[in-house]
């Protein structure tokens, strides 16, 4: 009898390891909470790795799509003080795909959909408990009283999984605030800030705080300001005056960004797991992605949690196809394999985040790139 896998989540962790098991010729449903694809905005744009992301594109057989929907010329990218002066400007080789080409999420998101079955994505599917059955699986429970059972469980189900806690009691911590708007239409309604943010990113980075623009490719600008955790209430952040008053004495011309903005900012928290986390093996569960390994927004979420389902895939592929020689497959030793290895990469990018996010936000962040941006002069040969 086939094994049921189903993945809670149906974000870019989740979607990708649908694809790949897919390719492989093993069914999984995805459960996701959202009622359709397009029931909510899918944010900015990323750029893909070439030993993450873009790895686990090429085993998703999604390599070549992707290089039609990415914008190699997004990397390109700014970096400002408070009064407008350039501290970093790099540009990437012209036509150049050898780096971290960014693309859209939504378009990103499009393509893994577009590559599954029709009904492998069970939409309007929020999970809300899963319970562990006498005989091995689970029993799933959604938001509006549909069940479902499955033998293997595979939280992909994002930053506050519900499946996680079925593994570790990790809490989240409060780690910044971002706050979110967006220009569309740029190039004709601000050609001015079309070309202060160029095609790629921008960081203005002050004492503390950051303010950061990225184009997208439908020509729309998203504005992302990053403030340090503190007690404010979150809505504090909804108006644009309030914004502007914490950006006070800063060049109109970058401020001119939250002004310029389609609609009130949108605020909130940013959330990280401690580093180190991980969990006794289960049988029959997994986690990927965020609900893993949630980490400070500096890169590598979205590339962790596409490698993670890549090479959760390949390790379930490869023992189902040796089973199926024997006797009924036995997805744990797949797991265990996954867990430990995946333990291992992400722990030092985890701990990376962390320095980095905190690197951002701290008063010396502008002092702290130039010296991160710079060529360290080469050490002398030692004297014979
Ligand atoms: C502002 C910002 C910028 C970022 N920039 C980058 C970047 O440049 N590069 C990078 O690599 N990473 C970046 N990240 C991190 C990246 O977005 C995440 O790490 C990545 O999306 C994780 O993928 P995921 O599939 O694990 O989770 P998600 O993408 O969060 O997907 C989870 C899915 O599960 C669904 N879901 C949630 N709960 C349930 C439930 N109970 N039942 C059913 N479905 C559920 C959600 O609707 C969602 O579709 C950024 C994050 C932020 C916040």
């Amino acid at each position: 009898m086939m094994m049921r896998i189903a993945i809670a989540g149906g974000g870019l962790g989740g979607l990708t390891l649908a694809r790949i098991l897919h390719r492989h010729g093993i069914g999984a449903v995805v459960y996701e909470r959202e009622a359709s694809r397009s029931a909510r905005s899918q944010g900015g744009s990323l750029d893909l790795h070439p030993e993450s992301g873009q790895q686990a594109l090429a085993a998703a057989g999604l390599a070549g799509r992707f290089r039609s929907e990415a914008r190699p010329e997004g990397e390109e990218h700014r970096i400002l003080d408070p009064a407008g002066r350039t501290l970093v400007h790099h540009k990437p080789q012209p036509g150049s795909f050898s780096g971290r080409p960014e693309v859209d999420r939504s378009a990103l998101r499009d393509l893994l959909l577009d590559s599954l079955p029709g009904d492998a994505v069970a939409w309007q599917h929020r999970l809300v408990a899963a319970t562990p059955r006498p005989d091995g699986g689970f029993g799933l429970m959604f938001d509006g009283g549909h069940s479902a059972d499955c033998d293997v469980l595979i939280g992909a189900d994002g930053a506050r999984s519900v499946v996680r806690s079925l593994l570790t009691d990790a809490r989240l911590s409060y780690v910044a605030t971002l706050v979110e708007l967006n220009i569309s239409d740029a190039d004709r309604r601000h050609p001015d800030l079309a070309e202060l943010v160029g095609p790629g990113n921008l960081w203005c980075i002050g004492v503390n705080q950051i303010l950061a623009a990225q184009r997208l490719g439908d020509g729309s600008i998203r504005v992302g300001i990053s403030l340090r955790a503190d007690d404010r209430h979150i809505d504090t952040y909804r108006s644009k005056r309030a914004l502007l008053d914490i950006f006070d004495g800063w060049d109109p011309r970058l401020t001119a960004l939250i002004e310029a903005g389609d609609s009130p900012p949108t605020p909130r928290r940013i959330e990280a797991m401690p580093t180190g986390t991980r969990w006794t093996h289960q049988p029959g569960i997994t986690l990927i992605g965020d609900a893993a390994h949630l980490m400070p927004p500096v890169g590598e979420g979205a590339n962790q949690a596409m490698l993670d389902a890549a090479e959760l895939a390949a390790e379930l592929a490869a023992e189902l196809a040796a089973e199926l020689a024997t006797n009924p497959a036995d997805p744990d030793s797949a797991i265990r394999t996954y867990e430990e290895a995946m333990f291992t990469r992400t722990h030092p990018i985890a701990e990376m985040s962390a320095r980095v996010q905190a690197m951002m936000l701290s008063p010396t962040a502008a002092d702290d790139i130039i010296r991160f941006f710079t060529p360290q002069p080469t050490e002398p040969a030692p004297a014979d």
